[in-house]
This record gives C-alpha cells, sequence and structure tokens, in this order.
C-alpha cells in the first residue's frame, strides 16, 4: 500500500514541544508491552491512536490564514506518527502474537488502519494544504520530506475526479486485505513430513538427531520451519527425504495462495492503469531509486550477463561432484542443490560447515553482535531486565549513544508455531528528535539453547542474525530526525536492504569472529585458518545464489509487468529458473505461494540484488584487514545510516562512495573462492 512507504512522516512537537532530554523521553516511553494487553485492550491502544491521528487530520484542514511548515507540515506528520505506531503494532502482533485469536484481531486491525491509510492518501484537502506550504526557506531535509510526500499523495491520485479515488479507495482496501491473507496463509501453513525410517536421516548432525527422536509409532515429524528445513537439505544424503521436505516446503500455502496471488495481481493492475501506468511494475518503481520498471529489465540483464560466467564454473563443480555417485549425471535437482553444494566444500574446499557449529551457541553468537554494532557505531546496549512481552523469551534492549538512550530494540529470536517463519525487523515507533525514542523488533527464528542444548548455530544462521541487525541499526540510527515521516528506514524502498546486506559481510572477518565465536566446551576462539577456509568455501555457490535470485527476481518483475490475464504462474516461475539458475525445477512445486515478498516488495524484488550491489561497494570501502579501524566506520554512520530518508539514497551512496554504485565489487565477491589457493 502506496501511503505505506510514503514518506510516514511524523513528527514535530505540535504545539509546545521542548525538547525533552534523553531520559525524560525514556521516563515518557515504557515498552511496548508494558500494560500487557489483551486483544481488547490492544485495540484501544490501536483505536486511540488511529483517534488522535484523525484529529490532527482535521486540525491540518482547518488552518486559518497562511499556511507554514509549523502549522501544517508539523500537525500532518503527527498525524502520520499514530497512523504509523499503530501499523506497526498490529502488524507485529500479526507476526509474533502467540495467540491466533488475537492475531486474527490483530488482522483485522491491520485492515483497518490499511484502509485509514488509504483515506488519508486520497484526502485532497490535506494534500491541497500541503502544496500551500511554502517550502524555499525550510532545511533540506524539510523540503525533501515535502516534494516526497507530495509525490506520493499524487501516486495515490489525490488529484484525480472523484469517481476515481473512490475506486482507488476500493482496490487499496481490497489490497491491504489480499497482501494480509497472502502472509498468513505462508505464516500458518507450515507442513511436516514422516520419517519412518531413521537411516533417512543419515548425514544430519547429531544435535539434530537428538532434537528429531522417534515419537509415537516410532514416527519421526521434520517440518518445514528453517532449524528443521535447512540443515535437512544441507546434510541429508537421502534424495527422497530431501525432495519430500523440498516438496512440502514450496507448497506451504498451495492452493490457496495461487488464487490470492492472482486477486492481488488484478488489483495491482488496475490501481496502476487508473494512475496512468502501463504497469503495476512502472507505477511501483516511481518513487524509488530505480525509477522505472524498463531499468528493473535492464537490472536483471546486467546482472546475468555479470553471474553467468562464475555460476557456470560453479555449476560444474557441483556436477562433477554428483558423478562421483551417479556417473551419467546432467543435471541437479534444486533439492539438491544445498548438498551437493555442501559436498563440494568438503572435497574441493577442505571445509565441513558442521565442523564451526560448535564455537556458534546462539548466546555467543548474540553477545558478540552487540559488541560489534557497539564497537562498529561507537554506542553501547544495556539490558532491560523484567520487562514484559508477548512472548517470555523476547528480551529487550536501550541503545546508548554518548551516554544518552537513543532508542530501544526488542530481540524475539527462536521459532513457535504460530509465528513469523522467516527473519525480519519491524520498527515498532519512528524516532523524532527530542520527542520519541526510535523502537524496532528483530524477528527471527534461531535454535533456542536450552539446558541441554547450547543452540548451536549454523554459519548461515549468523549471517542472518548480523544482516537483520543491520536493519535495527540502521531504523536506530537513523530515527534521530526531526520528521517521522522521514525517521529510520523510510528512505525509497530499494535502499532498505543495503545496509544490511553490508553488515552480513562482517562475518567474513577473522577478527570479528575470533571476538566472540568460541567452542561451548572448551571456550577456545575460532582459528583463523578455519575462518579463511570457511570463506573460500561458502564463496562458492555465490554466483548460483545470484543467478537464483536473479530468477526470483525476474518472476516478481514479470509477473507485475504483464496485464494479469496474461500471466501463468507456474509456466513463469518454471521458465525463470530454468533461463536464470542451472538447477532443475521439481514438478509439483509452486514455489509462488510460499514467496511472500511477492504481496510486499510485489515487482521490486529486484531491491535485494539492487542492495546487493551497493552493499559490495559499501563494504570494499572498509579496511579489509580491521574493518573497525579508520574514520570509515563513523563516515559510514553518518553519511549512510543516520540521514535515513531525509535525502534520496541515490544522494546517500554518492555522498559515502564519491561516486554511484558500480558492479565491480559484487563481482568480486562472487568469485572470491577462485581467487585464493584452495587448501
Ligand atoms: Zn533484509
Amino acid at each position: 500500500m502506496r501511503i505505506r512507504n510514503l514518506c510516514l512522516f511524523a513528527s514535530i512537537a505540535v504545539g509546545a514541544a521542548t525538547t525533552a532530554g534523553a531520559q525524560d523521553l525514556l521516563s515518557a516511553q515504557p515498552p511496548i508491552w508494558s500494560t500487557k494487553p489483551d486483544a481488547a485492550g490492544f485495540e484501544k491502544i490501536e483505536n486511540g491512536r488511529l483517534d488522535a491521528a484523525q484529529r490532527y487530520i482535521d486540525k491540518v484542514i482547518a488552518v486559518k490564514g497562511p499556511r507554514t511548515v509549523d502549522n501544517t507540515l508539523a500537525t500532518f506528520d503527527e498525524a502520520v506518527r499514530q497512523i504509523d505506531s499503530a501499523q506497526y503494532l498490529s502488524a507485529l502482533m500479526e507476526a509474533v502474537h502467540p495467540d491466533a485469536a488475537f492475531r486474527d484481531r490483530a488482522t483485522a486491525m491491520t485492515r483497518k488502519v490499511g484502509a485509514v491509510q488509504t483515506a488519508l492518501s486520497l484526502n485532497r484537502a490535506v494534500y491541497q494544504a500541503l502544496v500551500a506550504v511554502p517550502a524555499d526557506q525550510a532545511d533540506p531535509a524539510t523540503r525533501y520530506y515535502l516534494q516526497r510526500q507530495l509525490l506520493e499523495f499524487r501516486l495515490a491520485g489525490v488529484d484525480k475526479d472523484d469517481a476515481t479515488r473512490a475506486r482507488l479507495k476500493v482496490l487499496n482496501d481490497e489490497l491491504t486485505e489480499e497482501q494480509s491473507s497472502f502472509e498468513r496463509n505462508i505464516n500458518d501453513g507450515e507442513k511436516a513430513i514422516e520419517v519412518r525410517d531413521a537411516a533417512e536421516l543419515a548425514g544430519l548432525p547429531q544435535d539434530y538427531l537428538d532434537s528429531h527422536k522417534p515419537g509415537k509409532g516410532g514416527v519421526i515429524r521434520i517440518t518445514t520451519s528453517y532449524p528443521d528445513y535447512i540443515p535437512a537439505m544441507t546434510f541429508a544424503v537421502s534424495d527422497a527425504l530431501r525432495r519430500r521436505l523440498y516438496l512440502a516446503f514450496n507448497t506451504r500455502a498451495y492452493p490457496q495462495n495461487r488464487d490470492v496471488l492472482m486477486k492481488m495481481l488484478r488489483t495491482r493492475y488496475e490501481i496502476a492503469s487508473l494512475l496512468g501506468y502501463r504497469s503495476w511494475a512502472d507505477y511501483n518503481a516511481a518513487d524509488k531509486m530505480i525509477r522505472t520498471g524498463a531499468r528493473i529489465g535492464e537490472f536483471i540483464q546486467d546482472l546475468d550477463a555479470a553471474v553467468r560466467p562464475v555460476a557456470e564454473r560453479e555449476f560444474q563443480m557441483l556436477l562433477a561432484e554428483k558423478r562421483k555417485s551417479d556417473p551419467g549425471a546432467t543435471t541437479i535437482g534444486l533439492q539438491e542443490k544445498s548438498y551437493y553444494q555442501e559436498q563440494v566444500r568438503r572435497s574441493s574446499f577442505n571445509f565441513d560447515s558442521q565442523s564451526v557449529r560448535p564455537y556458534l551457541p546462539y548466546a555467543r553468537v548474540k553477545q558478540g553482535i552487540l559488541d560489534t554494532a557497539a564497537t562498529l557505531f561507537h554506542i553501547g546496549f544495556r539490558r532491560e531486565e523484567g520487562v514484559p512481552a508477548w512472548d517470555p523469551l523476547v528480551e529487550t534492549w536501550l541503545v546508548i549513544d554518548g551516554g544518552k538512550v537513543i532508542g530501544r530494540i526488542y530481540l524475539d529470536m527462536h521459532p513457535r508455531p504460530g509465528k513469523y517463519s522467516h527473519a525480519e525487523m519491524m520498527p515498532v515507533l519512528d524516532g523524532i528528535r527530542g520527542r520519541q525514542l526510535p523502537e524496532g523488533v528483530l524477528i527471527c527464528n534461531l535454535p533456542q539453547p536450552t539446558a541441554t542444548d547450547p543452540g548451536l548455530m549454523d554459519y548461515g544462521d549468523v549471517e542472518t542474525f548480523f544482516h537483520e541487525f543491520g536493519h535495527l541499526m540502521h531504523g536506530i540510527l537513523g530515527g534521530q530526525q526531526a520528521w517521522a515521516g522521514i525517521s529510520g528506514i523510510s528512505m525509497e524502498a530499494d535502499f532498505v536492504e543495503a545496509p544490511s546486506q553490508m553488515l552480513e559481510e562482517w562475518t567474513q572477518s577473522p577478527q570479528v569472529l575470533a571476538s566472540f565465536a568460541r567452542d561451548y566446551q572448551s571456550g577456545k576462539p575460532i582459528p583463523v585458518e578455519l575462518v579463511l577456509r570457511m570463506n573460500r568455501a561458502s564463496a562458492f555457490g555465490r554466483a548460483n545464489m545470484v543467478g537464483q535470485q536473479i530468477g526470483f527476481t525476474a518472476e516478481s518483475y514479470e509477473i507485475y509487468a504483464a496485464k494479469p490475464e496474461d500471466v501463468n504462474l507456474d509456466a513463469i516461475f518454471e521458465r525463470d529458473t530454468v533461463k536464470y539458475g542451472p538447477f532443475t525445477p521439481l514438478p509439483g512445486t509452486h514455489m509462488y505461494a510460499s514467496f511472500g515478498h511477492l504481496a510486499g516488495y510485489s515487482s521490486a524484488y529486484y531491491t535485494y540484488m539492487w542492495d546487493k550491489v551497493i552493499a559490495e561497494d559499501f563494504y570494499e570501502q572498509f579496511d579489509p584487514k580491521n574493518l573497525l579501524a579508520g574514520d570509515t566506520p563513523m563516515r559510514y554512520r553518518r553519511e549512510v545510516l543516520e540521514p535515513g530518508g531525509s535525502m534520496s539514497a541515490n544522494d546517500l551512496v554518492k555522498n559515502f562512495l564519491g561516486r554511484p554504485q558500480s558492479m565491480g565489487a559484487l563481482q568480486r565477491w562472487m568469485g572470491a573462492e577462485f581467487d585464493a589457493p584452495r587448501r
């Protein structure tokens, strides 16, 4: 929904805003779950916010006399802050609340908030009020906010005739509903397969076997949740097992989401057409860094050309590995990819990813990430003890800068039934300098330590944790703006994955890893030699991964670039999988049904690779021998993270790099395993 990505700037103290000290802010801002609301309490909080928003909207319209930033933009921004807060909380509850009935009420609330956002985005009186605000005397951030906000209004159709606006409102309400059901179907769609012969689990690590003991009737259940799914796909020798699990995983919300997705395509196509765009892909690009749909198509082709040579080299190595046990093999199925990748890592790169797991118990990794972020960004973290949350395992931390609290974060890190099954950072409150501390939640599904199990993590889990933490830091450090609407991660939506993907790269540094990765039994730090070997091994497969991502990017673009009546989901997904990746699809998968980003990102899935290009370019600016040294870390914080959404990301990139991003760093990253001598 448009207004969601809007520069939802909220902001400045309407009325007698005094700049409160940071401690005052904190005491006025208890943690979000401190009142332990039940479903009715939650609705009361939400309705209160929506009512407040309405009062500010009325106040914007009622202004008499000349319009100013203070009497109009500030009031508008306050309405946006209220609506954002309502939207963040209901989206969060949908994703994390343990009670299904509560989640249903949250879903209904998300729809209600969506309808309020849509109505605001089509409110012509508010639009005209903002148009009348003189911006020439304002500071650059305020000017940018105003200009971008007006663009978003026009993209919502505010300047169209009454009949068109009424139709757009209906369509946007429908879209909110369709997106919610698409995502809910995936969250609730967990499947499991039954294993009757324990021998089928050959190849899996001992702690996995220990936590998957046969139950009633000797049956072992393997679910499609990540902690079950990923190790099985990576280590299980049995192709039959991987096939069954892969099919279960890729049909989690099938067939129900096929129809929901088709409805979404039709709704979005009609919205784009009403607003004068040829396709949703074009319309959706208009307020992004990339600007047009055609440039998404060009980006896909450029990236494909950059990737192919390395991807082919990697694929031949996988095939050679498979031929050791299957001499006539000419193809590799998608369900075999991770398994053979792991085998090549062991045989050609002398690396067994099991060998690093003992160094990565959850608790150490968590502390290590907090410590690394603290050093890198020159901040600190302080645990808030005894804070109630929607689940007892959720932790609350304060973020400290120069002795002052500058934000609050919540860590909801382990899987439970009904919880959002991927990894995500969700904002909870927009940060407004002197008025409201930014808050955000990390939602992950990482192994949970228990009294007898240290919760050993895979290397990929650690990357995920760093990645999501990158979003969180962006939200907090970028959350010190004058306006809520330009706060945190409110910039062009196709930039938000750059800082997170950049932070992922920190896991390659032997220095960073050695600071926290210690053997959970002996306490010995991870050897430098092992990290270097792991880096070469984990570089192997990157080009194939990028190839697969190009396929997803093309799928997300093509289904939204075409007229819905011309879209055959299964045909497009099969064609692009084959066209852009070397792996053979498994008949019967309908991956689009559980590809959650088709709802939120829609045609903008290119964002991940677009931002990967930027992230690698950013990363090359740091000193590879000591990532934390020199002035680059602080320059990165100041020039990339702190501006939040107060300027175009095209400018942030140029400010930090001294030029626009280019593909060289990504190419070096993809082929890193062929650079260094193998051992
Ligand atoms: Zn991300």
